[in-house]
């Protein structure tokens, strides 16, 4: 037996992602074979060859001995899972109902798993002879001029890559390749990381802070330094809130820890990039979806290697290895981006806490206009609330309009633009500023009629009426992506008569061309920033001043900083009011905000025209007073009076099938055994407020039919029960797909 003491067995997880396999699997560590917690190795998995992590080592592995496999390989030299990650995950599979291998891939960047990207590498060269052995070497070259060039450029004794001196020396490889046999120099294989940034960074100083960011620091760094704290920022736009990010990110460094920044969508806000490149150079790394495989995975391995201690990412950049972490700071709190629908649903800014709680981090939510439920939670006393109600140099908030459209049309103005936004627009060209103006829909005309027997032109596989679209004058499926030719004739009663009703960015951006020819415009929706690089040259083309209009959805009503903006209009407010859900005023205070927040960041003060045909709702009148705390009064008690979050939780079971009957009865079976099942037991039927059962909002899309039962429940420790059984009910075997969605970012 002797020997087997010494014998070392690996915990691993197998990488693949279903409850059948849910469990730690033992393997043994063949001997000379190094391998600790958190790397990942490749097993014999049946009959396969399957990836794993490590979760842990032991010597007396709870198995026969006799039947234990050897592992067969480690993928990486080093743990890519850092151990605080590992218990994340795990944290997360019991919350997301998710098995571990699921949990665990959201702290790796996909393309490291199946090696589906490899580390790059160059050729480079490097003299080994001492300096004064250099003559000696350059003489034993006679006839080769091209030898003695490369050993000249190679003299400095510094490291060049081969590609390099190719530039200087035609074909320099064989050469050096002699070198390299007359022990002169060597040649060989270095890594190089990719790098998702076209230029260098230059670093930029620091401004001298104002009063308020001043405070808020002065309670921010108290709280970096004993690792604890939980802060919400409520900064208007305008208010220097980045600075502040800045400032609590260099005490960190400062201090040996390191930082973590999610926004909301990082292609959309260049800046905030540029701006912490300027202030940190490479410590700063970025992590979002549009980066190409390859340079994730290298920013990725910066990262994990600690020579990026600040990452800038979108939602998933919560999950960084950042190690020694010191802040989270989570801009713009309030978008819905940083909830994630896909598996495992999980809401970043929950993991946020929970992470910055573990590894002894400081959280910090921002924004002008806080969720809802952040900022009852602050005035709970769950975060501590940082104001800072002015913005930087005393420059004024901007001015707002409201104008009703319902008064416009009575005067007889049947166009788009009021009076006082085509004057106001006229004035802006006049005076040489920009303009950026806000329609939260893109497309020309979202609905299409026939004006004899009214039919609505909808999607074939989709409950939604199509949108009429310029670029290619054809009907486009917002959710399906599907399109058709626009019909001549109504394929209901062959009216001829077919008219477009409505207005989209593309409507707006062929009256604004009609009534300003000279003036240059650009347009930011969907359709206009597929390819990788549009976000970067459009906002870039309005920057520079080239253009001078930006019309767009509310990708632009999103953290963007242009000094020259001195007008903005909303084209039309009511949009997002009408949308069939509880936080329909909440999203509608926020874009109204947001995009207001645009206007008159520089020196020349700015002004807002808000156009609606609803001038008295309370969400457009709070935006126009841009009065946050006056708009979380009213909300706040609205969803206490009708019993909405924070105060219940909506859940609800999704079926989806291929057929509308199958939809339906499904959802009735389901409604019918959460009925008994809460006629069994009273104590959970008190906490569940109401029970319905019909189609889905949107009955249909992509050709699956959507039925749902809808429950409002109250929070209470008891309704963890009540999930608990509804989780088990969406788990039997239905003849369609039933998905448990808690509070789900859309009701659609
Ligand atoms: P917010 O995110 O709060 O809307 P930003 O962080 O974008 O505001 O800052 C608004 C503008 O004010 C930016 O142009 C920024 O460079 C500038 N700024 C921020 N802090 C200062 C300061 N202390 N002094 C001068 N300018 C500042
Ligand atoms: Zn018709
Ligand atoms: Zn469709």
């Amino acid at each position: 037996m002797q020997g087997r003491a010494a014998e070392q067995f690996a915990e691993i997880i197998v990488d693949i992602a279903h409850a059948d396999v849910d469990r730690v699997f033992t393997y043994r560590v063949p001997e000379g074979m190094f391998i600790t917690p958190g790397m990942r190795a490749r097993v014999p998995f049946g009959a396969q060859v399957k990836e794993g992590y490590v979760l842990g080592l032991t010597n007396t592995p709870g198995y026969d001995r006799a039947k234990i496999k050897d592992i067969l390989e480690p993928i990486e030299p080093y743990p890519a899972l850092l151990p605080q990650l590992t218990e994340l995950a795990k944290e997360l599979s019991v919350s997301a109902h998710c098995p571990l291998a699921e949990a665990i891939r959201l702290m790796l960047p996909a393309e490291m798993r199946g090696g589906r990207v490899k580390v790059r590498t160059e050729k480079a060269a490097q003299l080994i002879v001492p300096s004064d052995q250099l003559d000696e070497a350059l003489a034993a070259q006679k006839r080769a001029p091209k030898r003695r060039l490369l050993i000249d450029l190679l003299a400095d004794g510094q490291v060049h890559a081969v590609s390099d001196l190719g530039v200087l020396v035609r074909d320099p490889l064989p050469a050096l390749r002699v070198l390299e046999e007359q022990g002169i120099a060597r040649v060989f294989e270095r890594e190089v990381l990719r790098s998702p940034y076209p230029d260098d960074p230059v670093l930029s100083p620091d401004p001298v802070l104002t009063d308020a960011q001043q405070e808020a620091l002065d309670e921010l760094i108290p709280a970096l330094r004993a690792g604890s704290g939980r802060f919400l920022l409520h900064g208007v736009t305008g208010s220097g809130k980045t600075e502040v990010y800045i400032r609590a990110v260099r005490e960190c460094l400062n201090s040996g820890k390191g930082a973590i920044v999610l926004i909301p969508e990082i292609v959309l806000t260049p800046q905030m990039v540029s701006w912490f490149r300027a202030r940190f150079g490479d410590v700063a790394a970025v992590l979002h979806s549009r980066l190409s495989a390859g340079e994730r995975f290298d920013e990725w391995r910066r990262i994990r290697a600690g020579m990026a201690r600040v990452v800038i990412g979108a939602r998933s950049a919560v999950f960084a290895p950042v190690d020694r972490l010191g802040i989270i700071i989570i801009d713009e709190e309030h978008e819905s981006t940083y909830v994630s629908d896909r598996i495992p649903q999980y809401d970043a800014r929950d993991v946020a806490r929970s992470r910055a709680d573990r590894e002894g981090a400081v959280l910090l939510l921002a924004s002008a206009t806080p969720s809802i439920l952040s900022f009852a939670k602050a005035v709970r006393g769950d975060y501590m609330l940082l104001e800072m109600p002015h913005r930087v140099m005393n420059r004024p908030l901007p001015q707002v309009t409201v104008v009703d459209m319902r008064e416009e049309l009575r005067l007889g103005n049947k166009s788009m633009f009021s009076e006082k936004l085509l004057a106001g627009l006229d004035r802006c060209m006049a005076q040489g500023q920009q303009a950026m103006l806000f329609i939260n829909r893109r497309g020309y005309a979202p609905s299409v009629l026939c004006r004899r027997c009214g039919h609505a032109m909808g999607c074939a596989s989709c409950d939604v009426s199509m949108t009429y679209h310029a670029q290619d004058k054809m009907l486009h499926c917002h959710y399906c992506g599907g399109r058709e030719p626009m019909p001549e004739t109504c394929p209901e009663c062959g009216s001829r008569y077919i008219r477009t009703l409505g207005t989209g960015t593309q409507r707006v951006e062929e009256e604004v061309r009609r009534r300003y020819p000279d003036v240059g415009i650009v347009r930011m929706d969907v359709d206009t920033t597929s390819g990788k690089d549009a976000h970067r040259k459009l906002l870039g083309e309005f920057r520079s001043g080239v253009s001078r209009i930006m019309i767009g959805t509310q990708m632009i009503a999103k953290g963007h900083d242009f000094p020259q903006v001195t007008l903005v209009g909303a084209i039309l407010a009511d949009l997002s009011v009408n949308l069939p859900d509880y936080r329909s005023a909440e999203r509608t205070f926020q874009l109204l905000t947001q995009v207001a927040g645009r206007a008159g960041r520089a020196d020349i003060p700015g002004e807002v025209i808000i156009q609606t045909y609803k001038p008295d709702h309370y969400a457009i009148a709070a935006a126009a007073t841009q009065d946050y705390r006056s708009f979380f009064g009213t909300e706040f008690a609205r969803r206490k009076r009708d019993l909405y979050p924070p105060f219940t939780m909506m859940v609800r079971l999704l079926c989806e099938a291929r057929d509308e009957q199958t939809a339906r009865e499904t959802s009735g079976a389901l409604f019918n055994g959460i009925q008994a099942a809460l006629a069994e037991q009273p104590a959970l039927k008190k906490r569940v407020l109401y029970c319905r059962e019909d189609d889905a909002p949107i009955k249909k899309i992509m050709g699956r039919a959507r039925a749902q039962v809808l429950l409002k429940v109250l929070v209470h420790p008891d309704s963890d029960r009540v999930l608990l059984h509804l989780k088990s009910l969406a788990e039997q075997a239905w003849p369609c797909t039933v998905t448990l969605e808690i509070d789900p970012a859309s009701m659609a």
